[in-house]
């Protein structure tokens, strides 16, 4: 494909003026469209932007299980087999600790998860509390998910301080019967429709690989224009066993970095998220997500770890990029190699000892 094709994609882009349906299934599935030259356009609308800043997101499954839904994907779904610990919500004390560590390790938006269908006026009124506990200590940006919310709950967090909340739309509505039955993707879009005539920033994204068509992806990023979705994380389904989705479909670390290409170009100024699966799915290509997105999650997710804390940061630094936040990420990664003693970095050399050279028993 010629030069000028990825230039005036970024151009437009950048004047928001999104790719039509067309181009975009091309942008997930077209090989005459490289990757690299993508990546490079999806770079120049970032930095136009957002410049070369990450922001890290750090979550607190505040309550593990425990839900009536049954979002074929989740590992609390009421229908799921998968092997987790559950817990009621936990303390407020715990919450505000590991708020405390969330800052400390780098954290400049702290989203706080609860299962269930949605929460009561008296759980909102508890989670209102939290958060003003929370930016009173510490100069986070909050995010919760709680489930569907009518205005009224969404009123009380938002005079609480609340800076944004999640609520995904995770595919397009002709899919969404596919992936739960007990609430409807128009429930989802009332969630978010009743944020954002609220004034609260909505945080709103999918999961790719559930068995979708690019065309459904599509859709997606073109709804979250539509609501102006400030903020966008995109997850890469993570196969847990006894989910009631088994394994992921038709993802590769190319296919999902184009995703994360086309929801820069329809989406220009919103964060975009390497969300939950990033590091499975994208492998030894991860730190490619940085040119499209320009935020991910650290220290893994609701059910799943995902890559250290050291590795995350140390991959932002190596590839130039500088993190979102008050603390400095040249601080955060001396007091990483402090507390973890072996780091290969270039400045010194581990010795293999005769175990590692070895290994076979000789006789
Ligand atoms: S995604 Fe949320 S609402 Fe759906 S099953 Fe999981 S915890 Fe429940």
């Amino acid at each position: 494909m010629d030069r000028s094709f990825y230039t005036q994609l970024a151009s437009n882009s950048i004047q928001e003026i999104s790719p039509d349906t067309d181009i975009s299934l091309r942008i997930l599935r077209d090989p005459s469209l490289e990757l690299l030259p993508l990546l490079d356009a999806a770079f120049e609308v970032r930095k136009k932007f957002t410049g070369k800043e990450v922001a890290i997101h750090i979550i607190n499954n505040a309550q593990n299980g425990f839900c009536p839904e049954d979002c074929h994907y989740c590992a609390q779904a009421k229908t799921s087999r998968a092997d987790i610990d559950e817990y009621p919500t936990k303390s407020d004390d715990e919450i505000l600790e590991e708020a405390r560590i969330a800052y400390e390790s780098g954290a400049f938006r702290y989203c706080l998860v609860y299962a269930g269908r949605g929460p009561s006026h008296k759980r909102a009124l508890h989670i209102a509390g939290l958060i003003r506990s929370i930016k009173e200590k510490y100069p986070l940006q909050v995010c919760v998910s709680a489930g569907l919310m009518d205005k009224y709950n969404i009123k009380v967090l938002k005079e609480a301080g609340l800076d944004r909340l999640n609520h995904n739309l995770n595919s397009s509505e002709s899919f969404y019967p596919k992936i739960c039955s007990t609430h409807t993707y128009q429930d989802r879009l009332n969630t978010l429709k009743a944020a954002r005539d609220a004034q609260l920033e909505i945080c709103s994204g999918m999961i790719a690989g559930m068995g979708e068509t690019p065309k459904d992806i599509v859709e997606v990023a073109q709804t979250l224009l539509e609501l102006k979705a400030p903020s966008i994380p995109i997850n890469f389904l993570i196969p847990i066993e006894g989910n009631v989705l088994g394994a992921p479909q038709g993802l590769t670390p190319e296919y999902c970095l184009r995703i994360l290409c086309l929801f820069r170009f329809i989406n220009p100024k919103s964060e975009i998220r390497a969300a939950a699966g990033r590091e499975g799915h994208l492998r030894s290509m991860e730190v490619m997500a940085l040119y499209p997105a320009n935020s991910i999650f650290m220290e893994g997710y609701l059910n799943t770890l995902g890559l250290d804390r050291s590795r995350v940061l140390r991959m932002i630094q190596d590839a130039g990029f500088t993190i979102k936040g008050a603390l400095s990420l040249d601080d955060l990664i001396d007091k990483e190699n402090q507390n973890s003693g072996f780091h290969i970095d270039g400045t010194q050399s581990f010795m293999k000892s005769l175990n590692d050279l070895r290994p076979v028993k000789q006789p």
